[in-house]
């Protein structure tokens, strides 16, 4: 297991050596003219960004999010895509997700991956100069422009013709539907007739995102003999939930904390004579002459691949077992998002990205430390398919208030996605 984790730095370290030294080639006179169009309609993008951000879309509002989605759905049809709104079972509270789809037979099938739900709302477009102020202008409406204008521009080139495309924007990307097998469902079943995918999530001018960490939750649960308090130690009573709560933390603590990439929070433990624990909430009872029946921990966990969780996890457990005289514990394991690891197919894609950028004369493009960064829509996927994240729109205090896209990038990261995926569908 160490040895995967190390070999995954390995070939991290190699690759951004490696793309340092790539070979630049210049413009192709079709991919100049795109360049052009993309100078000449800039205007047309920021207005299609103030429209959808002027239309509140937090996850939970359906309307909103649905209305979004309308929008993008119109345009797509424009440039003769197959769009659809794929409605999620009443049940999950969700508004469900815009496919838009072209058939044809050349080239690399492209999955192009954006979301149209925000977490919060109430900040309607503003422009100061080069900043776009509003509710998710950065995460990530500015990105889903990026997608739609980059292919506009393809398709006004005639560069659109036999590529193989989906376009798909998920609505509730920000708090994802459960289950997750039916949410993400439809994205997988794209990523399986894709070659690779391609996420506009706001990102940084010369970085990108190879790699995502996963998340998971455990709770730790104690049992114990309890009765006076000094009778503790001895062989009839034992060491009580507590401390076998703390040996217990203290030993993951030791063995497991200078792993790279992973990372284990204990966020909220209680424990006592009586315990009761709700969503969110634990509350505990105890008397300080009585050895404490029952302990609780929550936390969570933090992985660079799904190998690293299941090697932690058993870890985990096996300290677990290990009991102190008196007491009993066990640990459960929830999963939240899978990790999206650095595989060598991801870092193909940073280079043909980074070769992009030299030959538009934007620079060098790098590769974001995961520990960077958290879970996304794209980690559900990357486990198909060559992926790539964070290449949608800079700005900043995403999930804040004042969350502005600057509009003086928006040009650029358009230019780099239209030459990028002009030449994976050659
Ligand atoms: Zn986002």
């Amino acid at each position: 297991m160490k040895k995967t984790i190390s070999k995954i730095i390995a070939a991290f370290s190699f690759v951004i050596l490696f793309s340092t030294f790539g070979y630049a080639q210049k413009l192709s006179g079709e991919e100049q003219k795109i360049v052009n169009y993309i100078d000449a309609h800039t205007d047309e993008a920021v207005a299609l960004l103030e429209k959808t951000v002027n239309i509140e879309s937090p996850t939970e509002n359906l309307a909103g999010v649905k209305q979004v989605g309308t929008v993008l759905k119109q345009e797509f049809e424009s440039l003769g895509f197959n769009a659809k709104w794929i409605e999620m079972p009443a049940e999950m509270k969700r508004a469900g997700h815009l496919v838009a789809e072209k058939t044809g037979t050349k080239g690399k099938r492209v999955l192009l991956i954006g979301h149209i739900d925000t977490v919060l709302s109430g900040e309607k477009f503003r422009r100061d100069g080069s900043k776009a102020y509003g509710t998710g202008s950065a995460d990530m409406k500015a990105g889903n422009v990026v997608i739609f204008f980059a292919l506009k521009t393809l398709q006004a080139a005639g560069a659109l013709k036999d590529a193989r495309v989906i376009v798909m924007y998920t609505g509730d990307e920000e708090n994802s539907g459960k289950p997750t097998e039916i949410s993400r469902g439809d994205m997988i079943a794209a990523a399986k007739r894709s070659d690779l995918a391609l996420s506009f999530e706001n990102g940084g001018s010369n970085i990108a995102t190879v790699a995502r960490r996963g998340s998971s939750g455990w709770t730790l649960e104690v049992t114990a003999k309890t009765g006076h308090s000094a009778q503790i130690f001895k062989e009839s009573m034992g060491s009580g939930a507590i401390f076998e709560a703390a040996r217990i933390l203290n030993q993951f603590y030791e063995t497991l904390r200078n792993e790279k990439y992973l990372t284990f929070n204990p966020a909220v433990i209680a424990g006592g004579t009586e315990i009761e624990a709700k969503e969110g909430i634990i509350t505990a009872k105890g008397k300080s002459n009585v050895v404490p029946a029952t302990a609780t921990v929550r936390g969570d966990l933090r992985f660079i691949s799904e190998a690293q969780k299941e090697a932690a996890r058993a870890k985990m457990r096996e300290i677990v077992a290990k009991s102190l005289p008196g007491t009993s514990a066990q640990i459960t394991f929830s999963d939240g998002i899978p990790a999206m690891p650095p595989t060598e197919g991801n870092f193909a894609l940073l280079k043909q990205l980074d070769t992009v950028s030299q030959d538009l004369g934007f620079g060098k493009i790098e590769a974001l430390d995961p520990g960077e960064r958290g879970a996304g829509d794209i980690s559900y996927i990357a486990n198909l398919l060559p992926s790539l994240d964070g290449l949608g729109a800079t700005g900043g205090k995403a999930h804040a208030r004042g969350e502005y896209a600057d509009l003086e990038t928006l040009p650029r990261q358009i230019k780099r996605a239209a030459i990028l995926i002009y030449r994976l569908t050659r």
